[in-house]
């Protein structure tokens, strides 16, 4: 078996601001931001590390990047309260580990990763999830390092349209957003982490579908690791990321075919919102049906990353090798 070339996938959530909205400043901003995360997974590839120290390295990036909805910059709920959701899932044997509708810890995605590694469980959730991070040390912070204006006004004015009963305008940046990385190291193993704010004006406790192993996370080294973004409730009722799965060890698809194939599924009853998945031979899907997904990806050939539809931007001989 020659040795896996490492990649690493990452993304900023399927909620992108709409096209005639953004301006040149902000979109430098998110491919910043984008970047930022994949050479921090990636550094720990390239030096021979393992795909689950990468994915949660880019994914505390992320969370730490008040531009997306997780850790710092989460959205807020219906009550104005942050409850976030985190997991990870290492492909070598199904280990997992996920917390759900917590406050407090700086990275989330450490939060999940200590239920794989230093609980009997796979996931904790409320209350007792917060005492556990409290208990083995985790870095907390404030109500003031979480909050940002941008969160706090999408929540009020979607009070305000659901106030009015004015119809839901779809904009996906106001609603939501998530973050995630997937990869595949030297070793050939793979590994996903997920981590998110939810929706805005969520109820009080909603739990989607990050922390849900097989709708929003995923990882098996026989098929694939996988990170999903969109609206949580669909993905959960269609089992979206282990739907991959089963595509590809029974239905003998491809990565691109099986997810591809799903995430055009759930479009047509309201789950919109993508994902980001990869396979043992380090092909790449980055597939969505919403107006863009921030997203990106690092292997030897550099980093590239995007936003709206089309291929990726960035350093390397050719950005578009592995497609959208
Ligand atoms: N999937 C997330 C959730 O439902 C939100 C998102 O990705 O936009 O909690």
């Amino acid at each position: 078996m020659p040795t896996p070339r490492p990649v690493l996938a990452i993304h900023g959530g399927a909620g992108t601001i709409r096209r005639e909205a953004m301006t040149p400043e902000k979109e430098a901003q998110y491919h910043a931001g984008l970047r930022d995360a994949l050479s921090a997974g990636y550094a720990v590839l390239a030096r021979g590390g393992q795909a689950l120290d990468a994915v949660v390295e880019a994914v505390k990036s992320l969370e730490d990047n008040p531009l997306f909805n997780a850790g710092r910059g989460a959205v807020f709920n219906a009550a104005g309260g942050q409850e976030m959701d985190a997991a990870v899932m290492d492909g070598r044997d199904r280990r997992a580990g996920a917390v759900a509708g917590i406050f407090g810890p700086r990275h989330p995605v450490l939060a999940a990763r200590a239920v794989m590694e230093r609980s009997d469980h796979v996931l904790l959730a409320g209350a007792g999830a917060q005492q556990f991070c409290r208990e083995i040390g985790l870095e907390h912070r404030g109500p003031e390092w979480f909050r940002t204006d941008q969160r706090w006004q999408a929540l009020q004015d979607e009070l305000e349209r659901r106030r009015s009963g004015a119809a839901d305008d779809g904009d996906e940046a106001r609603r939501h957003g998530t973050v995630g990385a997937v990869a595949l190291d030297a070793k050939g193993h793979l590994a996903a982490a997920t981590s998110t704010g939810g929706m805005t004006a969520k109820a009080v406790g909603r739990v989607g579908d990050s922390p849900v192993f097989g709708s929003g996370t995923w990882a098996d080294d026989r098929t694939c690791a996988v990170s999903a973004t969109g609206h949580g409730e669909l993905f959960i009722r269609y089992a979206v990321a282990h739907e991959i799965d089963a595509r590809m060890r029974w239905g003998r698809q491809s990565l691109a075919e099986a997810a591809e194939a799903i995430v055009a599924e759930i479009a047509p009853v309201g789950g919109s919102g993508g994902l980001i998945a990869v396979d043992g031979l380090g092909n790449v899907a980055l597939p969505f049906n919403s107006s863009g997904m921030y997203r990106g990806i690092a292997d030897a050939e550099g980093l590239r990353t995007g936003i709206y539809a089309g291929p990726l931007v960035g350093a390397g001989p050719d950005s578009r090798r592995h497609g959208t």
